[in-house]
């Protein structure tokens, strides 16, 4: 898996520009200490039943305008948040804080913003009395709506965030994993049920990596394709199931990463469509699997490598400029996308990096145009794109609780910590609303969903922080407060002191299709020496923990566990971590 931190990380690092970075903080810290927030909140129980709730809150700011806003209020009785969108929302004991997210924190004098939540109760589920904005107590003007006083007694059959489970015939589902089971890999659950404690997870739903040609057809010790999905059709019986296939193997596979270094050369597009796609699209073709959800995210650790490891960047790579100009990837990509796209039954979701990559300014916009370029390479269109997936076999954490881009210490912000380096995101989810954002803003269907990968992103255990650093420097406070404890974020093999993350789950989030594993923990990232193989994969040292880094990390250590097999393989000691340090623990 390649990463690689932005040319402007580097260049405001050496102190070569700080303009940009400088401007949106004075804009922040001024705007926000110069603000006298006045406010009304509109509560509204949309439905409830037996033992839950959703909830709407619309927040109106009187006062000057904000450019963060942090909404609070204590339940009555016993209620719980379950589950929000548009706002990240925490609960501690009755007290709630909801706090904007990326795209909706500024709010103009009588500007509004709305978000919602489901919730749990028992007993009554009166509406909070008193709300703050930013610390200072809502006048009321409009009193909060009373909800019904006779609540059905059965749940509404449409709950607020879920959609339609089954489509007419013939369409797509809006969100395929809505009222879905995901396939369960027997050959990863195997391997995951004999460690110590694997059986916890072994029947978790896991991707299947395409990872070469022969990966395709299978072999006496290894399923193919069709293994696969006449198991899968097994596993679903009378209900839905999705299918999560990685399709995974380029031309000049992966230009920036030797470690998942492929068997096509870069010149090798035509092979890559009649010997890969093709094969992949008549299976999947087959009438037989019509009945099942097949989710396909398409090349992994691609396309964004042509925006940021490209010459012109201290990043560059001398692979990467090749397969730019040789536009293998993008060709590729579009190919895929069209040959997949036309089957029914199947849901395309392109790569889209994770926040570690691509969250800053120069590397944003331009991944999310170069995605619109191939998404309508070789006649494909836009339609053939269901979704992006984010994070896939990385680390970044799904949410950092402790600290937020708008935050500041002493007057610097947050984006001025090394850690943070003048990215505009802190954590994955807040990087896949915003990217879908943009996609959809730049011509993709508005109806777009994200995938997260969450398996190997959870940071738990005894190291995780239990609150925020201390604010004695904005460096004390981010790295006293973030569960996310990397040397570096550009670090992406073996990385030391990971644990499981969210256990996959449908329409966790807006905009979030699913928290999915779409790489199966326990397998490698890449050998930490060198070690022959005939799949054409190389030793990168971002795997060797000795390692000292390069341009791509900041020229920091890997990070990397030590022993590790080659990118792909069962690498026992990883597993083991990874049970330890799960978050949610298991
Ligand atoms: C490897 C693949 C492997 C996948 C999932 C990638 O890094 O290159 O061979 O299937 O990880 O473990």
């Amino acid at each position: 898996m390649s990463r690689s931190t932005s040319r402007t990380a580097l260049l405001a690092a050496l102190g070569l520009i700080t303009a940009t970075g400088a401007t949106a903080t004075v804009i922040g810290t001024a705007a926000a200490g110069a603000a006298t927030p006045g406010c009304r909140v509109d509560y509204r129980i949309s439905s409830q039943w037996n033992t839950g709730f959703g909830a709407d809150v619309t927040v109106t700011n009187t006062g000057d305008p904000v450019s963060a806003w942090t909404v609070e209020w204590s339940f009555g009785g016993d209620q719980k948040v379950t589950q929000g969108w548009n706002a990240a929302i925490t609960q501690s004991g009755a007290a709630v804080t909801a706090k904007n997210v990326s795209y909706n924190g500024t709010l103009a004098t009588g500007g509004s913003t709305s978000f919602g939540f489901n919730g749990s109760y028992g007993g009554t589920n009166a509406v909070p009395s008193v709300f703050t904005l930013n610390g200072v107590v809502c006048n009321g003007a409009t009193p909060p709506t009373t909800p019904p006083t006779t609540p059905p007694t059965t749940p509404p059959t449409t709950p607020p965030t879920t959609p339609p489970t089954t489509p007419p015939a013939g369409t797509r589902a809006d969100n395929p994993y809505a009222g879905a089971k995901v396939y369960v890999n027997p050959e990863w659950s195997a391997k995951a049920a004999a460690e110590p404690g694997g059986t916890k997870v072994a029947n978790q739903p896991t991707g299947v990596w395409l990872d070469r040609i022969a990966a395709v057809h299978g072999s006496a010790s290894s399923m193919g394709l069709r293994a696969h999905l006449d198991e899968a059709l097994r596993q679903k019986g009378g209900g839905e199931l999705v299918v999560q296939l990685v399709i995974y193997n380029l031309p000049g596979r992966d230009c920036a990463a030797l470690a998942s270094n492929g068997e096509l050369g870069p010149t090798e597009i035509d092979r890559y469509r009649t010997q890969y796609i093709d094969p992949i699209a008549a299976i999947l073709g087959d009438a037989k699997y019509a009945g099942l959800r097949i989710v396909t995210t398409v090349e992994i650790d691609s396309l964004p490598n042509l925006v940021t490891n490209v010459s012109g960047r201290p990043t560059a790579t001398a692979n990467c400029d090749v397969m730019k100009a040789n536009g293998n990837y993008v060709k590729g990509v579009g190919y895929a996308l069209n040959k997949l796209g036309s089957i029914a039954n199947v849901y395309n979701y392109v790569d889209a990096g994770h926040h570690g990559w691509l969250g800053w300014d120069d590397n944003f916009g331009a991944s999310a145009e170069l995605f619109r370029t191939a998404a309508t390479a070789e006649g494909s269109t836009v339609a053939n794109v269901q979704g992006f997936i984010v994070n896939t076999a990385n680390y970044s954490a799904l949410k950092e609780d402790h600290f937020t881009i708008d935050d500041s210490v002493n007057g610097v912000s947050v984006r001025q910590s090394k850690w943070v380096d003048w990215n505009r995101y802190t954590d994955e989810l807040s990087y896949a609303q915003a990217m879908r954002d943009k996609l959809v803003a730049i011509g993709f269907d508005p109806k777009i969903g994200m995938l997260i990968d969450t398996s190997r992103n959870g940071w738990g255990g005894t190291a995780r922080p239990a609150g925020a650093g201390a604010r004695t420097d904005v460096n004390t406070y981010v790295d006293g407060g973030r569960y996310d404890r990397r040397i570096h974020l550009g670090n992406w093999c073996n990385q030391s002191g990971a644990g499981l993350g969210e256990r996959p789950q449908a329409a966790p989030a807006a905009g979030i299709d699913a928290y999915v594993w779409m790489k199966p923990p326990g397998e490698s990232d890449g050998a930490s020496k060198e070690i022959p193989n005939n799949e054409g994969k190389g030793f990168d040292r971002m795997c060797d923990p000795t390692y000292t880094g390069n341009a791509r990390n900041g020229n920091s250590m890997s990070g990397a566990l030590p022993d590790a097999p080659l990118s792909g393989q069962w690498f026992s000691a990883q597993f083991q971590q990874l049970l330890k340090n799960a978050h949610p623990a298991l």
